[in-house]
């Protein structure tokens, strides 16, 4: 994946009009980072209509694979509900330039489903969510924003636990009914193709969820 990404220099000065060609002022408020084939983003489209879902994914068929999906969402829907406006796909790396895309506390929710385990001990550092990148991360989201993880591999698990316990931005979720009333954490466990994959193999589904404090200050 070494191949070079366009990208805005700063985040004003990304044009959002051709990903929401049917929205003003279009700001995006949801990320889906490593969307995979676009489940979880294409469920947040009904789910949250008024809400902006950007998915990111780094390899280019399977962006285009969720561009023409979108795409095909978009014009079925176009003579009645008009849906899936509010929902579009980038390829980025998203390790690297979520900062040249969007400001301070621009996200209200963003999603890391079953991302890439590297199981090396040697990779474990190109983990998606780490303390450097948790850092980047609870600069972007808002203050009382949400960040979920969820993955079927057990020791990631327990990577992204230590990791965002540790971290002074996050504190965990562990209220069961509020979990159990959020309808994102049904669909990261429903709708991502890798959740569908992983019930079919009868596997466990390890679910983590953080809030991003108020007032917490980066150390
Ligand atoms: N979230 C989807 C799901 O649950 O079905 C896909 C999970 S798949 C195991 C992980 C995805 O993350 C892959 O599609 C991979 O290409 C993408 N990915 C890995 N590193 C990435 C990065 N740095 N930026 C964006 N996407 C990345």
């Amino acid at each position: 994946h070494n191949d070079s990404f366009v990208y805005p220099l700063r985040p004003n000065a990304m044009d959002w009009s051709t990903h929401y060609p049917n929205i003003e002022n279009p700001k995006v408020e949801f990320l889906d980072v490593g969307c995979g084939f676009g489940g979880l983003t294409i469920a947040l489209a009904t789910l949250f209509p008024e809400n902006l879902t950007l998915a990111m994914e780094i390899r280019p068929k399977v962006t285009e694979y969720v561009r023409l999906r979108i795409e095909a969402l978009r014009k079925d829907s176009l003579e009645t509900t008009k849906a899936y406006q509010n929902v579009s796909v980038l390829r980025t790396n998203a390790m690297r330039y979520l900062p040249h895309y969007f400001e301070k506390g621009q996200i209200k929710k963003m999603f890391f489903c079953f991302p890439d385990p590297q199981f090396k001990q040697r990779n474990h550092r190109r983990r998606i969510v780490n303390t450097h990148l948790l850092t980047e991360y609870a600069y972007l989201i808002a203050e009382g924003g949400i960040l979920y993880t969820i993955t079927d591999v057990e020791d990631l698990h327990n990577w992204h636990v230590a990791k965002c316990d540790a971290h002074p931005c996050f504190e965990r979720i562990t209220d069961a009914a509020e979990l159990e009333a959020d309808p994102c954490v049904k669909a990261m466990t429903e709708e991502t193709e890798e959740g569908k994959k992983v019930a079919r193999s009868g596997g466990k589904k390890y679910i983590a969820v953080y809030r991003r404090l108020k007032n917490a200050t980066i150390a």
